[in-house]
């Protein structure tokens, strides 16, 4: 028997899984005492009364609600925040990370490792595109980063309570959980599992959302793109420099007339590579000025069970 588990669990709008997703890890950890803690991310189904259901007639099972919509990665760090025990657990509601898992999580932790992660095998339930963008997206931020993650891992994993009190010094605005997580260090294994299909209810990390976690996560970790449009402007200064050369040569040559073709080309390049640099810049001011506002990170607005 093991006594000393929390199992925090984001939810945004996934009323139709809170009570499959309860009865699962019930059954799975018939053995285990732990606590189940939900943290209802705003959502406008009746999510947070699904869990207050539970709540009322499980002792075990407790819930968060925030005020809005604060996002998975801000979820995950209220859920962590009130986890009182000494291993703790973060998973899906949706059903896709198998909490038949969780008693080799914990086996690998009683192994000696402060942080064990997980990684997707099979694909199943995930369409090509996600596939092939994670794939490429995970090429360019190793790439881009010092920090290393492993294509097709997931926010499923296991934090002994010396990690997770490591995570929550980070008091950071922006926050790419499994960046942090990496860069961390510790003692960190990796598990693999199959990922299932979604049991009820459509994916909630929308495009812009998906997009979004993709660039805070090369912004959090590099300055590289800062430096890239650096050269490309250098380059693009060679290259111009150049041109303007040729061009003088021809003025001299009595050869002058020629096209605006090269000319617009020239200012639709030029601008385009300047805008692309002004935007880099303007992610990182962003940060920046999020991070000064110091402001609280989510706000709750409702509690059961605690
Ligand atoms: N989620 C959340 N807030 C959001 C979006 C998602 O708390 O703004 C939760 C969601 O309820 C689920 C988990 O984060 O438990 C992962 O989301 P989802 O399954 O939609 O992502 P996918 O598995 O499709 O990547
Ligand atoms: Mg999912």
């Amino acid at each position: 028997m093991f006594e000393d588990l929390s199992i925090i669990i984001p939810a945004y709008n996934e009323e139709k899984n809170i009570v499959f997703i309860y009865e699962k890890i019930k059954a799975v950890l018939e053995q285990y005492s732990y606590e189940l803690i939900f943290i209802d991310d705003g959502s406008s189904d009746s999510t947070f009364d699904e869990i207050t259901k539970i709540a009322k007639v499980d002792n075990r099972v407790k819930g968060i609600s925030f005020s809005r919509n604060f996002g998975h990665q801000i979820a995950l760090l209220a859920g962590i925040k009130k986890a009182s025990k000494n291993l703790i657990v973060m998973m899906d509601a949706d059903g896709q990370h198998p909490p038949e898992l969780i008693p080799d999580l914990i086996q690998k932790s009683c192994d000696g490792f402060d942080i064990v992660n997980t990684r997707r095998l099979s694909t199943k339930g995930i369409g090509w595109f996600k596939r092939l963008s994670s794939r490429m997206y995970y090429r360019i931020l190793n790439g881009l980063t010092d920090i290393r993650i492993e294509y097709a891992s997931s926010d499923f994993r296991l934090l002994t309570r010396k990690a997770a009190n490591a995570f929550l010094k980070m008091e950071e605005q922006n926050r790419f959980t499994r960046g942090m997580i990496s860069w961390m260090g510790f003692k960190q294994a990796i598990i693999e599992y199959d990922a299932k299909e979604r049991f009820a209810g459509n994916s909630k990390y929308t495009l812009r959302k998906m997009f979004r976690f993709a660039t805070e996560g090369i912004t959090s970790f590099s300055v590289k793109p800062l430096k890239i449009s650096f050269y490309i402007g250098l380059i693009a200064l060679f290259v111009g420099s150049l041109y303007a050369a040729y061009a003088i040569v021809v003025y001299f040559l009595g050869k002058a007339v020629m096209g605006w073709t090269s000319t617009l080309l020239t200012i639709l390049f030029l601008g385009g590579i300047q805008l692309l640099g002004i935007g880099i810049l303007g992610e990182y001011i962003a940060k920046i000025y999020n991070e000064i506002k110091k402001r609280p990170h989510y706000f709750i607005k409702d509690e059961c069970g605690f």
